[in-house]
């Protein structure tokens, strides 16, 4: 691509560094002590997730396992626990296998390589990684970035579609200066985060204004441009919760790949009547039912519109059946630990 005057006249990483010099967020739990282990924690949690919601999550996971040794040696269930509540829980059984492999390996991997090797580490992660924690400069293409450079050089079309986002990757590497590229790199997060953002971008307030094609133009709002959305499907089911006598919970432990991959969850079945031969299927007795209201969750690619349907049965020893502190010491995907809590919060006599 041939950048055009004025563009070429505005040097894009001095004026983003002189702001971020005064403006740039510099107390981020990750920016202190700052190591690789630190740098690609934070990345990985960052990513579908904002810093206010990722800081205390990012807080208890580094306590709990301070070193990328810590981390491989733990059993996966212990990760997943620490990860309940970010969502996209395919990003701590990455991380779990790639601290693995990185103690295998004996050194933390500090070429681009040798990164995209690691499970759950794409182009950009590995980019902000060498840059921010090894110093090597090398360009990123987060959400925040794509959102900066389509508006500043007013980029049409959809960033997801293979021909934008190669310009936009051609785009990254030549402004990604090499001085400071640690510096430069955190910049370009923190003007995506903070002032260029998705619905209120602040241009007044914006060092790249005046040479911001989209702002020059009037047509921030054109970028990025959306992608023609698809109308996400809807799957039904029931989430049976079987209680027994003692109050205790059947859960099973999901397998590991797929949606809640290794988290523990109730049993799924398609209708209420398969929640009959489910319950007879397991030598469970049921004593009464009841259906409560569905309710909806929606993942990136379809609607989980469920209903929960309680089923007391008579106490019989199994060690799917978890008491109450036992399951709250289970990794659980967020919906689930709400209906949970929410029963488990009712008085006794209502059940
Ligand atoms: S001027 Fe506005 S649209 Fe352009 S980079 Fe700055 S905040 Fe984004």
């Amino acid at each position: 691509m041939t950048l055009k005057k004025p563009l070429l006249e505005f040097n894009f990483s001095t004026e983003l560094l002189t702001w971020f010099d005064i403006n740039g967020r510099k107390n981020l739990p990750w920016q202190q002590e700052k190591s690789p282990y630190r740098v690609w924690l934070s990345e990985i949690m960052l990513q579908q997730t904002q810093v206010i919601t990722v800081i205390p999550y990012f807080e208890a996971f580094i306590s709990r396992f301070p070193t990328v040794e810590n981390l491989a040696a733990a059993p996966l269930d212990d990760v997943l626990k620490h990860w309940a509540g970010l969502g996209y829980y395919a990003r701590a059984r990455n991380l779990h296998k790639a601290a693995q492999a990185i103690v295998e390996r004996g050194y933390f991997p500090n070429t681009l390589p040798e990164l995209l090797e690691l499970s759950g580490i794409g182009k950009s992660t590995a980019g902000a990684i060498l840059s921010i924690a090894f110093k090597k400069s090398q360009p990123i293409l987060d959400g925040n970035v794509k959102r900066v450079l389509t508006r500043f050089y007013a980029i049409s079309g959809w960033t997801g579609a293979r021909e934008i986002e190669n310009q936009l990757w051609e785009i990254s590497e030549k402004i990604t200066p090499i001085e400071r590229c640690d510096d430069y790199t955190q910049a370009i997060m923190d003007l995506g985060a903070t002032l260029c953002t998705r619905s209120k971008p602040r241009c007044v307030d914006c060092p790249m204004a005046r040479a911001c094609k989209a702002f020059l133009t009037s047509t921030v709002s054109n970028y990025p441009a959306k992608k023609t959305t698809k109308k996400l499907p809807i799957k039904h089911i029931f989430f049976l919760i079987v209680q027994n006598e003692n109050q205790e919970i059947w859960l099973e432990q999901r397998p590991t790949n797929g949606i809640w991959g290794g988290l523990w969850s109730l049993p799924e079945v398609e209708n209420s009547e398969a929640a009959q031969h489910w319950c007879h299927a397991q030598n469970l007795k049921i004593q009464h039912q009841q259906i409560l209201s569905s309710q909806r969750h929606t993942f990136s690619h379809y609607h989980l519109d469920f209903t929960p349907m309680v089923i007391h049965v008579e106490a019989i020893g199994n060690e799917n059946f978890h008491t109450r502190q036992q399951w709250q010491n289970r990794a659980l995907p967020a919906p689930i630990n709400i209906i949970l809590t929410d029963r488990a919060e009712l008085p006794i006599h209502r059940r």
